[in-house]
């Protein structure tokens, strides 16, 4: 019988070697023409193994687990997400060896389910979306399993002064750049962890870059953000961009962090993502619409500040799995989301000529 200790330096090993294969996520430039010395760069994190930014994060948290001597080969592991970070999750509990449940809302949509499935992964359906949190850990006692618990975790587990996480990757791509220091860095919040690793980088590193956060209409981070009150929102309230936009606000979204934060409409993002995606000839998720929406609005106003510069954002995942959502204009008229004019008015700003 192998000893703990032995299973454990395996397992770092498996992930450690899976982030050794892969090349480090493209960072694409997006001349913006209209905007004399504004270049727009978007960073890929689609291209992961298992197509998001989260894949990130999975990893950060497996070996913060393990690393804390919380996981062992028999250790269940559980999350409450029904998206992409169960999707990762899944990735990694199988190339370790583990069973992995994610506890879903009972109203997710199937072919989430699926990719959770594809990757064996196992779902917990809960009736009350509210109370994933509190089943997960109920979960986790009952098999004597660990719960990842993505949105308290998602901050500490990341290594913010290196490690190439996602801002010294930027860093370290943008050096040979024209403004190698970017005026503004924008990315979305759903556990916050992303916008956490960055504003601490930027500080640490000595930057001026300033942090931007793209928040959904129905989120309450950006409420949270203006005047440090409102914790969460009516019940049925919440966000219609996957990924991006909580009802609470979650232990790893670190207010403090954020210099700006640009609230945008369901119709914008939709209308973002489509215009983006029609400019560089490959479809994009909905949240990079959200950011793309609070870098024109940034651009505009260094452009009429007589600025020159770059903005950075984030791709956080590709169109593929929106196909039958925000890429269905039947299901978009369904939802009422009227993003044609978003759409057209993005393309004006990402115009490639003059
Ligand atoms: C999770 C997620 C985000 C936000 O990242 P956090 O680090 O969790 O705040 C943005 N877009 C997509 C598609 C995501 O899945």
């Amino acid at each position: 019988m192998r000893s703990l200790r032995t299973w454990q330096t395996e397992a770092v090993r498996r992930i450690e070697a899976d982030f050794n294969r892969s090349a480090d996520t493209h960072l694409v430039r997006v001349p913006l023409p209209r905007y004399d010395g504004i270049t727009l760069y978007l960073k890929d994190e689609s291209s992961h193994p298992t197509g998001s930014l989260k894949h990130r994060l999975a990893r950060s948290l497996f070996l913060y687990a393990l690393c804390n001597n919380w996981i062992g080969p028999d250790t269940c592991l559980i999350e409450a997400s029904s998206g992409s970070t169960a999707v990762s999750e899944a990735y990694f509990a199988r190339m370790l060896g583990l069973r992995f449940v994610a506890v879903v809302p009972s109203a997710t949509a199937q072919p989430k389910l699926d990719a959770i499935r594809f990757h064996g992964g196992e779902i917990h359906k809960v009736d009350d979306p509210r109370t994933v949190y509190d089943v997960a850990q109920r979960l986790a006692e009952e098999t004597g399993g660990h719960y990842l618990d993505q949105f308290t975790n998602a901050e500490r587990a990341t290594d913010w002064r290196g490690n190439n996480n996602i801002a010294e990757s930027i860093f370290n791509q943008m050096a040979e750049e024209e403004y190698p220091t970017p005026e503004w860095i924008v990315c979305g919040a759903g556990t916050g962890g992303t916008s956490a690793t960055l504003g601490r980088f930027v500080r640490y590193n000595r930057r001026n870059t300033r942090l931007c956060v793209a928040d959904p209409v129905h989120s309450v981070f950006h409420q949270y953000h203006r005047d440090r009150r409102v914790r969460s929102l009516a019940l049925g309230c919440s966000s219609r961009i996957e990924g991006i936009g909580r009802p609470r606000v979650e232990p790893s979204f670190i207010a403090e962090l954020v210099d700006r934060m640009v609230v945008v409409e369901d119709h914008q993002s939709i209308g973002g993502m489509r215009a983006l995606s029609r400019r560089l000839g490959r479809n994009v998720g909905g949240s990079t619409g959200t950011n793309i929406w609070a870098c024109a609005e940034l651009a505009r106003e260094m452009h009429e500040a007589g600025k020159k510069g770059s903005i950075v954002t984030l791709l956080c995942d590709s169109g593929d799995r929106y196909a039958d959502t925000y890429y269905n204009d039947g299901w978009l008229l369904e939802a009422g989301i009227d993003w044609q004019g978003s759409a057209q008015e993005m393309e004006a700003f990402l115009s490639a000529t003059m």
